[in-house]
């Protein structure tokens, strides 16, 4: 299988690591996957797997177990074409997981170096992004808190706050992040693989210091 890369973005609810993650995959014309939005399409179908990730979502504010993941993830990665990098948002988010992405890469003999992007932003800085944040129904962009757009600059669709993005679910939301992904970010610096971004700067200038960080990478493997 072709060596390219495999970059996973991780940071908590409100870094703007959707955001970051999709502007680098059409920046550089990557494939995108998005974990979360896997999971709300899912929901949205309203399978019986559906129905259990949405309560799992939007009535308590949880992580999803990591052997349901596992298997939405294998086969988002199944159906992408392994010969162009991929950008990976919002998976692996445990320990757990990030071994299980090892041995899905290894199965499916995807051999990818990976590489790291987590974007930190402190508690009260994302409470007030994802309190006030606004997600367009019709193409999922997300407009931040200070945009005053009534509809989607892009689209036109209607704006509305996502219905996970309220104080209690995302006091949730930061409480796993401490307790559950701080381990794998931490596995993944022991790896030597991780690039810290400090999300509290405007969109632009965070997405200028990924992108020279990410060009320095791709000179230097290929
Ligand atoms: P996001 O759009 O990345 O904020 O994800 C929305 C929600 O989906 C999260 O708050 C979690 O409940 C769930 N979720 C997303 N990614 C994962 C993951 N890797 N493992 C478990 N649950 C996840």
């Amino acid at each position: 299988m072709e060596n390219k890369l495999l970059i996973l973005f991780m940071g908590p609810s409100g870094s703007g690591k959707g955001t970051q993650a999709k502007m680098i995959g059409e920046k550089f014309d990557f494939n995108y996957i998005e974990m979360g939005g896997i999971l709300r399409s899912e929901v949205k179908k309203q399978t019986d797997l559906g129905k259990k990730i949405d309560v799992i979502i939007h009535k308590e504010g949880k992580l999803v177990p990591d052997e349901m993941v596992k298997e939405l993830i294998k086969k988002a990665l199944l159906e992408n074409d392994h010969g162009k990098t991929i950008v990976l948002d919002g998976y692996p988010r445990t320990s757990q997981q990030v071994f299980d992405l090892d041995e899905i890469l290894k199965d499916m003999e995807i051999n990818k170096k990976i590489v790291v992007f987590n974007i930190q932003i402190s508690d009260e800085e994302a409470m007030k992004r994802l309190t006030q944040r606004r997600i367009c129904v019709d193409c999922k962009n997300v407009l931040p808190a200070d945009s005053k757009n009534l509809n989607c600059p892009k689209c036109g669709g209607k704006l509305e706050h996502r219905s996970d993005d309220n104080p209690e679910k995302i006091k949730e939301r930061l409480k796993w992040a401490h307790e559950k992904v701080q381990p794998a970010i931490l596995e993944y610096k022991k790896r030597g693989v991780l690039q810290e971004i400090n999300g509290e700067r405007p969109i632009q200038v965070v997405h200028e210091d990924i992108k020279n960080k990410l060009q320095k990478i791709l000179n230097s493997e290929f």
